[in-house]
């Protein structure tokens, strides 16, 4: 391809509403337009690079026996009422009626299609396992579409279902899937983690993510310094701390006028702060009513609020203001405490449960407890876990090195799912004794657009993206920089056609532009390989090679050039 007739303009400002640098560079470099909020077109270049992880994608899916398909986007409000979803996905659900008045929506997800499709196929269990995928747009009316291709309404997906006969046909292919995805995306030169993840809305028993490493990530990550341990902040454990508990003694109530946060009482009391135990009082909002809970954690601890609504069970939890604790205990929030209250339930984190001489509030104002011993002291009906956040104190549960803290943005998830669509929507076997039984399913996704994006978010610099070879949307640029010496463009022609012979993927910038310009295009586009003709080319028969990922630069005879190309891309 020749850059004069390629369709591709690049910007030199950042777009004002892109937040995070993929979103900037994916614009700036003419791969995407925006069309509406969240919703985008990919231009020639940007379409290249997104075939290409689809590429990758379906080669390692065919590898894993799964069959590609296509299922509509269009979808009947029936489907979905009878999976229960019409109402649980709530606004996110994009929902239209045809001229009769029908109402469908389209697709967020196609468990329900697909459930439909394989029950009217399958008879047996020698029909088992199938696991079937497709690569096409989802939608998500998201509240506030940002980031570019990261939270978009409109975006590509590979979504892909199995149907196995029981939990243990679908252990071995949920683990074929996770290989599968382990090696789409170290193919795409990703630097990736798995975590265990929450598997939130769709459900199932157990689920991973694969989130790609990048400081913009939206998900915050704890992850081992030595071994291969990842998690979600929400699903992180770690080994066991050791506190100096204090010595047992005897429960006392005692003035503490006016000191309300934990440094300041732990300074007056002369407690350290790990004996502190903070009490909050949390909202927790369920589909019915709401209600107050209470939680307590050591004071050099923060409440992980998403472990604590998991064990509350509700949709939501938010910090209660002081009117509205006060409304319900008659205590100012500074000075509430577990002992002796009553009507709320009380969620104790377990390292609160080893104090044998700690302090928290008295349920009276200007009042603390001292000599607190959990064991001994708090109401017996309290609930016990995990309800805090690991930090950079804790070490790895697994191996004992140091845990550390990074983002990720997730660009697959695989899940399994067990029966819950399987018996919603009645998809049922005979088994080798005859006896119908509901199939097993797992689904697995991956986010096309995303990881385009995640791959920016991880390779870039001050100058524009750098792809990894795998995914570029060309291998090389030869640059002639200058377009009125003869002797150039016809050296420039030849290495171009030649290349293009030897199936390498090949651009030729062969515009009037300055060659700065040039240069700064083929930049911020991110080709792997640029590859210059100057007047050094005229004088000693040699080009420039210049290397984006590592910025290495170095000069070839000219008859070399082609076998360099191969060698560097090999
Ligand atoms: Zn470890």
């Amino acid at each position: 391809m020749r850059v004069s007739q390629l369709f591709n303009k690049t910007l030199k400002e950042d777009p004002a509403e892109a937040e995070i640098i993929s979103h900037s560079l994916l614009i700036r470099s003419g791969m995407i337009r925006k069309l509406a909020p969240g919703v985008f077109s990919y231009l020639p270049l940007g379409w290249k690079v997104l075939n290409k992880i689809s590429n990758i994608i379906r080669e390692e899916m065919n590898r894993s026996s799964c069959q590609e398909l296509m299922m509509p986007i269009i979808q009947p409000k029936e489907l979905w009422e009878q999976s229960g979803r019409w109402f649980v996905y709530g606004k996110e659900l994009i929902r239209l009626k045809d001229r009769h008045g029908k109402e469908y929506c389209l697709s967020p997800t196609h468990e329900e299609v697909i459930t439909t499709l394989v029950k009217n196929e399958i008879k047996s269990y020698k029909d088992l396992p199938l696991n079937l995928y497709q690569i096409q747009n989802k939608y998500r009316d998201e509240v506030r579409p940002r980031f570019g291709l990261i939270r978009s309404r409109e975006f590509l997906m590979k979504d892909g279902y199995s149907f196995n006969q029981n939990e243990e046909s679908l252990n071995q292919t949920y683990e074929e899937m996770y290989n599968a995805y382990s090696r789409i995306f170290t193919r795409c030169g990703l630097d990736f983690r798995t975590v265990d993840a929450d598997s939130g809305a769709i459900g199932g028993s157990s689920s991973h993510e694969f989130m790609v490493l990048a400081e913009t990530g939206e998900a915050a990550l704890t992850i081992c310094k030595s071994c291969d341990y990842a998690a979600n902040m929400e699903m992180a454990v770690h080994k066991k701390r050791k506190y100096e508990n204090g010595i047992e003694a005897k429960l006392e109530k005692v003035i503490t006028p006016d000191k309300k946060s934990i440094e300041e009482v732990s300074q007056f009391l002369n407690i350290n702060p790990d004996l502190m135990l903070k009490t909050l009082i949390y909202k927790a909002v369920f589909p019915e009513n709401e209600k107050l809970v209470c939680v307590v954690v050591r004071g050099n601890r923060a409440v992980n609020e998403i472990k604590l609504k998991n064990a509350v069970n509700s949709i939501d939890l938010i910090l209660a203001d002081n009117e509205e604790v006060i409304k319900a205990t008659n205590i100012p929030i500074g000075f509430i405490g577990p002992i002796g209250l009553s009507n709320i339930d009380i969620y104790v984190d377990e390292e609160v449960m080893d104090v044998k001489n700690g302090s928290t509030g008295a349920l009276k104002k200007d009042y603390h407890y001292i000599g607190v011993n959990a064991e001994r002291d708090f109401p017996k009906n309290s609930i016990i876990g995990d309800f805090h956040n690991v930090d950079e104190f804790d070490v790895c549960n697994k191996c004992g090195e140091q845990l550390y803290f990074k983002r990720g943005t997730e660009v697959g998830q695989v899940f399994k799912l067990g029966k819950k669509y399987s018996e919603k929507l009645d998809c049922k076997f005979l088994d080798d004794k005859g006896v119908s039984q509901n199939v097993t399913m797992g689904c697995y996704g991956i986010g096309v657009g995303r990881t385009m994006a995640a791959s920016v978010e991880q390779n870039h610099d001050g100058n524009g993206i750098i792809w990894p070879k795998s995914i570029a949307p060309y291998h090389v640029i030869i640059i002639p920089v200058n377009m009125k010496n003869i002797e150039i463009i016809e050296i420039a022609e030849d290495l171009y056609e030649n290349l293009l012979k030897e199936n390498i993927e090949v651009l030729l910038d062969d515009t009037d532009e300055r060659a700065g310009v040039k240069f700064a295009n083929a930049d911020l586009i991110g080709y792997p390989i640029k590859i210059v003709i100057g007047s050094k080319t005229l004088k000693s028969k040699t080009v420039d090679f210049k290397i984006r990922s590592t910025n290495e630069e170095f000069n070839v005879p000219l008859e070399e050039a082609i076998e360099m190309t191969k060698r560097i891309l090999q």
